[in-house]
């Protein structure tokens, strides 16, 4: 038996035994929104989360963790939160005992992802955390692991699950709509060419932009053909020396998929470039904007150009956070699975190893 069916087995086998004697079954009866902590107030929390959190019906932002008392007054005031829901890095365990509060929401530097999640889990709270997973693949499993045994759901923050656009590349590519996918382009990149930034800090990022951005290039591509990459080959660069000294500023790097297709794929911190080409040879469908949260923009090419008329949601991470609330509420295990999660950081993994060594790294699944 491979790695990855040996691994999602076992984990199937505890979180199936553990969730059939967990409280969960009780959330069928209530029909109150299921109260959400977030925990780190940076950016995405403030200028995505909880805007969207004001517009989804099945969970609300009851609690937050933050470790700056200024954020702690100027949210609770914001968002009606109480006191006795605001907690800090310090006394986060003590969320255990708060009853508003079902699913911790981990916002944080991704190398703090591993152990907010387990102490979530532990603290017997359901849990979504923010791509990536992890910082790599060991983590992921202790991450799954953790929340198996605890009985808790864990989702990742993949708010392009649920997203219309995304979900119609999904089936145009599975359907075969355009005919049988050959190749796909799927590339993000921004400038962040700010040595102070911890997306810039290699413990603190992981290294660099495809740990942060490369999750997204991945998934478009290994969604839209509906396989996983059998074998990958990448190539870092840097062109600013004096910004990226211990990460590469940038990767390019290619997927092969076991029904032939190949996609080609560009991460990086320096330039702008946002998304998603598929073509069957002569036809082809694609998004661009693709991955950023201020919504995508869709087109495909039949022998004239036109464009996907699709519904775009005031927030992405409404339909998200309603569906993992759902999740919880119907013992159903997210689409957006710890499962997933590890599938991209192992992905990522191949990755890095190929842009270091320039080999070719196979992918046994
Ligand atoms: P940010 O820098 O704006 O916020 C990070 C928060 O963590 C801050 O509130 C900071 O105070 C807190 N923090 C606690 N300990 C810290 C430490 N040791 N060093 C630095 N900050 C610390 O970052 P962000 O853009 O909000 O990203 C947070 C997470 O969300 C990341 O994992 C990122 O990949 C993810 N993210 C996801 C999306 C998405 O679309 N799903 C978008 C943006 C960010």
């Amino acid at each position: 038996m491979t790695n990855r069916r040996k691994f999602i087995k076992q984990v199937a086998l505890q979180s199936g035994a553990l969730m059939m004697a967990s409280p969960l079954m009780t959330y069928n009866q209530a029909e109150k929104p299921l109260g959400v902590a977030l925990v780190g107030l940076g950016n995405y929390s403030t200028n995505q989360l909880a805007p969207a959190l004001l517009q989804t019906k099945k969970c609300k932002l009851t609690g937050i963790v933050t470790g700056t008392p200024e954020k702690a007054d100027k949210w609770s005031t914001q968002y009606a939160i109480p006191k006795k829901n605001i907690y800090n890095y310090q006394n986060f365990d003590a969320i255990k005992d708060n009853p508003d509060i079902d699913i911790v929401y981990v916002v944080l530097p991704n190398s703090m992802h591993a152990e907010y999640t387990i102490r979530a889990a532990r603290a017997g709270k359901h849990v979504i955390c923010e791509k990536p997973m992890a910082l790599n693949t060991a983590e992921c499993q202790a991450m799954i692991k953790a929340c198996s045994e605890a009985g808790v759901q864990l989702s990742i923050g993949y708010r392009l699950y649920f997203e219309p656009h995304h979900l119609e590349m999904r089936r145009l590519g599975k359907e075969k709509i355009y005919g049988k996918v050959k190749m796909i382009e799927s590339s993000l990149g921004f400038s962040m060419a700010n040595p102070k930034v911890w997306r810039l800090n290699k413990a603190l990022g992981g290294g660099g932009a495809i740990m942060d951005l490369g999750v997204y290039c991945i998934q478009g591509a290994r969604r839209t053909i509906g396989e996983l990459p059998n074998a990958v080959t990448a190539q870092g660069f840097i062109l600013d020396k004096t910004v990226f000294k211990d990460i590469y500023e940038g990767m390019t790097f290619q997927m092969e998929f076991p029904g032939g297709t190949i996609s080609n794929s560009t991460t990086t911190y320096s330039s702008y470039v946002d998304r998603l080409h598929a073509t069957s040879g002569y036809q082809w469908f694609g998004l661009s904007p693709c991955y950023n949260a201020t919504g995508a923009y869709g087109q495909y090419f039949d022998g004239e150009i036109k464009p996907l008329k699709l519904i775009t949601p005031a927030y992405q991470q409404i339909y998200q956070m309603d569906n993992f609330a759902d999740c919880i509420r119907n013992n159903r295990k997210s689409e957006a699975s710890g499962e997933e999660g590890w599938i991209d950081l192992k992905i990522i993994e191949a990755i890095k190893k190929s842009a270091d060594t320039g080999q070719k790294v196979k992918l046994i699944w």
